[in-house]
């Protein structure tokens, strides 16, 4: 085995659909004991489980909107009461609301800062403790290569994913001595549900920024989070890996 997470526990948010169910099963495959939270689809996170259980045995689904600070914190609670330990914590989930920002409703720029952006606040904060007392830690926020570029249309969606890479930085930066990483990971386009239903206009704009020419795959990304998330990866913090086939 090429990385061996044998004896970890880990977290993924939003880890019952695309790439964050690609992450949860190949970190499971590692070895991994995996929990996915997801925030209304309960039939997908059954899925999921049944797929994590085949793996190793194990898998949970635990569900909370991680915006909602309380509801973090009782999933957190109910987590290390069935683990007794948590190790690796990947802020997967995510969302998009795009406008303009001259036609952006208020309640989308917010929807997508407290869902992407606070959300990781909320499940960052909750993770240290159990890390902090292990000495031992992986965070793993998966970012967008609009955090770098800007998108037209993608001003809330930018602020969020660039505001996970600042937050990634400086909290790399405050728990580096205590053996906890903090990194990023920045898929490009990636085929999933969404860009399955773009438009064929849609879709030949975005391979003509992709220098590879295609599209990637859920199981390209994962495979970044597993990296990161394993010891070989032990010197590594505060820094991103891009997997946009040369996007950015
Ligand atoms: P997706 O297929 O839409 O899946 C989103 C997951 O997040 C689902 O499991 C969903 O569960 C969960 N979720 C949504 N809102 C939530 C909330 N408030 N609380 C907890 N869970 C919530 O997404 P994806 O395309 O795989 O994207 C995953 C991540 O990669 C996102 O952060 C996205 O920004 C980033 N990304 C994606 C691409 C791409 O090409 N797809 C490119 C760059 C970055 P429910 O359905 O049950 O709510």
């Amino acid at each position: 085995m090429l990385y061996d997470l044998k004896d970890k526990v880990a977290l993924v948010t939003g880890g019952t659909k695309g790439i964050g169910r690609a992450i949860s099963l190949s970190l499971a495959r590692a070895g991994a004991r995996v929990a996915v939270n997801y925030s209304s689809d309960e039939k997908a996170a059954e899925d999921t489980v049944k797929e994590l259980t085949e793996i190793n045995g194990f898998g949970i689904a635990l569900k909370a909107d991680v915006s909602d600070y309380h509801e973090v914190q009782k999933m957190y609670q109910m987590l290390i009461d069935k683990t007794e330990a948590l190790h690796i914590v990947v802020n997967n989930a995510g969302i998009i609301r795009d406008s303009l920002l001259m036609l952006m409703k208020e309640e989308d720029w917010k929807k997508v800062i407290d869902v992407n952006l606070t959300g990781v606040y909320n499940c960052s904060k909750a993770a240290l403790r159990p890390m902090i007392g292990q000495r031992w830690g992986r965070i793993i926020n998966i970012i967008s290569p609009t955090a770098i570029m800007g998108r037209p249309g993608q001003t809330n969606y930018a602020a969020s994913k660039g505001g996970i890479l600042s937050f990634t930085r400086s909290l790399a930066r405050e728990v580096a001595r205590l053996g906890i990483t903090v990194n990023a990971v920045s898929p490009g386009v990636i085929e999933t549900e969404l860009t399955r239903d773009l438009d064929e206009r849609l879709k030949q704009e975005f391979l003509s920024m992709i220098p590879m020419k295609r599209f990637g795959e859920v199981e390209e990304v994962a495979q970044a989070v597993v990296f990161l998330a394993s010891d070989r990866a032990g010197y590594i913090t505060g820094s991103y890996i891009s997997v946009d086939g040369g996007m950015t």
